[in-house]
């Protein structure tokens, strides 16, 4: 047997500091969960942010 990750989220959906109606909510250890219907707004929300950072990526997506 491999060992367990040694990660713990300390909470997934336990203690919520803030909610929206949608769904969409942020846990007190700054963990972020979307909705279905804002899951892939966020995802190239973030995606364009990162890019305007001028982040190096690690891995190069291949073509
Ligand atoms: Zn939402």
């Amino acid at each position: 047997m491999t060992k367990k990750s040694d990660y713990n989220r300390l909470t997934v959906e336990g203690d919520m500091q803030t909610k929206w109606i949608c769904g969409c909510f942020e846990t007190v250890d700054g963990f972020f969960k979307f909705c279905p219907e804002h899951n892939e707004a966020m995802k190239h929300t973030i995606e364009s942010q990162i890019d305007k950072l001028d982040m190096t990526r690690v891995i190069e997506e291949k073509a």
